[in-house]
């Protein structure tokens, strides 16, 4: 199932980020995960489905594309579930098969889709993973992984990362020293973004003006608490602080 494991692959992890397509987690944090990278803190991605039905590349090389994207940004782990691109639902099994997922990497933190967002895949997955969160924690929810019984696991926190829709952030991660770097793992999408060489049909990501506009975005949020760059998240819950000077030093 893994599609890319690093030579120091941990487990459990920090943090598991979930995208919809290979690329979402890149698009929407690719330098919140470079940045838990060089804190040492080990991260895993797990896509839902392999980006099939895009209009560009092919399942081949989207598959290339993400083992690259996942070392460029030290990547412990990279699994995809593979639940077919445009036409996943929210069903019992394939909520059991993220729970499984969940169980097995034991994050503390989960990344996963916003709830609004422009691609109609999005938008499930979103709701697919804040149910599966959810449910891992249950006792009497059984699953396994390689034929063995998992224990329950419910991450700590979940963080809901802003893509395409914009969106007034909870929290802003101060990212500057990690952008310039995190764009490589975004390009290793070579088959997606802005080409003048290829001969395939223009898609909404494959303007140059694209790109340009995931610069902008992380230049707003970096403003808006005083930085170069930042990346932001949505968070549905209250955060208890259990210090004051944690956050307000
Ligand atoms: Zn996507």
């Amino acid at each position: 199932m893994s599609v890319y494991q690093s030579p120091k692959s941990s487990n459990p992890v920090y943090a598991l980020a979930f995208g919809a397509h290979p690329d979402d987690v890149e698009l929407a944090c690719a330098a919140t995960m470079l940045k838990l990278h060089d804190e040492k803190k080990s991260v895993a991605i797990c896509d839902l489905t392999e980006g099939e039905k895009g209009t560009r590349g092919t399942r081949e090389i989207r598959q290339r594309e993400a083992q690259e994207a996942a070392s460029w940004l030290g990547i412990t782990e990279r699994i995809n579930l593979n639940l077919g691109d445009t036409a996943f639902e929210n069903t019992l099994e394939n909520r059991n098969k993220i729970i499984s997922v969940i169980r097995y990497f034991q994050p503390t933190v989960v990344f996963a889709t916003q709830p609004e967002e422009r691609h109609p895949d999005h938008i499930r997955a979103s709701r697919l993973i804040t149910e599966a969160c959810f449910y891992a924690g249950l006792q009497k929810i059984e699953t396994h992984w390689n034929n063995q019984p998992q224990t329950p696991h419910r991450p700590k926190h979940l963080l809901y990362y802003i893509q395409d829709r914009f969106a007034e952030p909870d929290v802003i991660l101060d990212v500057s020293q990690t952008y310039e770097a995190s764009r490589k793992a975004i390009l290793a999408y070579k088959s997606q973004f802005f080409n003048p060489d290829s001969t395939e049909p223009e898609t909404f990501i494959s303007r140059k003006e694209f790109l340009e506009g995931l610069d902008a975005k992380a230049r707003v949020f970096g403003e808006m608490i005083g930085a170069k760059y930042g990346e932001g998240f949505l968070i549905y819950r209250h955060l208890g602080i259990a210090t004051f000077s944690d956050v307000f030093r």
